[in-house]
């Protein structure tokens, strides 16, 4: 099965494609799942790079209109990519249970701490990792997303591994592992390139040093193209993650539930 369930558009203001262009794209590479997860837009607060909250039923028609279109072609899933924030909660159960968004995968790129938004981009300290990963662990608990995107994206810090790096890590994989939720090898951490360190040449994301503990846990993996350009669908650099999982001994699944 060809599946990719980590997908944006144009909407989200710095993607390349509509809906529809994604789904023509999947259909020629020959997917038989293409899952739409665009950036979830938060009510009262814009993030800025993402679709506005006005326009979430906009994405919702434009991935419904495809299911008609396309439907008898591959599965098309309505779905989003997602911060977890406790005070959003409801909103997170509103969208699956009254919205009829099919899925939701969690993409924490902020997070809150003692009562402010931390990126998941700008962390200067290891410890910080550590609440990252208890901010991840907490939402996979809440049982609303049905895959973890890129659970290393705090390695673009480019922080030294030390023992913080391995507890964050031990505390995603076993949360995911717990809460039977696939990790992500993200294809656009491919996609940055290699960085020298300490440990020698390697992605910033996927870490090899994260995913050891992913491979030791046998959690479930899955890969996405996670692509802003229609023409990343199914590219070089996902390759590249499927050679990866393989040479890394990773238990690789192709369908989420
Ligand atoms: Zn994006
Ligand atoms: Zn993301």
């Amino acid at each position: 099965m060809l599946t990719n369930y980590h997908t944006h558009c144009d909407l989200c203001k710095h993607a390349e494609g509509s809906v529809e262009v994604y789904v023509q794209q999947a259909i020629i590479d020959g997917f038989d799942v293409l899952g739409m997860s665009d950036h979830l837009p938060y009510p009262n607060f814009d993030y800025g790079f993402r679709m506005e909250f006005a326009e979430l039923w906009d994405y919702i028609t434009d991935v419904r209109d495809a299911q008609k279109k396309y439907g008898d072609r591959l599965k098309i899933l309505l779905g989003f990519e997602s911060e977890y924030m406790r005070e959003y909660r409801r909103y997170y159960e509103k969208l699956l249970d009254e919205y009829g968004i099919e899925y939701l995968i969690l993409g924490q790129h902020f997070y809150d701490i003692s009562g402010h938004w931390q990126s998941a981009f700008d962390i200067n300290d290891t410890a910080e990792c550590v609440n990252y990963a208890r901010s991840v662990s907490e939402g996979l608990d809440t049982g609303c997303y049905s895959l973890l995107a890129h659970p290393d994206i705090v390695g673009v810090n480019r922080l030294p591994w030390d023992k913080n790096m391995d507890k964050m890590t031990d505390i995603i994989v076993e949360s995911a592992v717990k809460n039977d939720i696939p990790l992500e090898i993200n294809a656009n951490g491919v996609r940055r390139g290699f960085i020298t360190d300490e440990l020698g040449t390697h992605y910033m994301y996927p870490h090899f040093k994260f995913w050891e503990k992913v491979a030791e846990a046998k959690a479930k993996v899955v890969i996405s193209s996670d692509c802003h350009n229609p023409a990343l669908l199914n590219d070089s650099d996902v390759q590249k993650c499927r050679d990866i999982a393989k040479n890394w001994g990773l238990h690789v699944i192709d369908a989420i539930d």
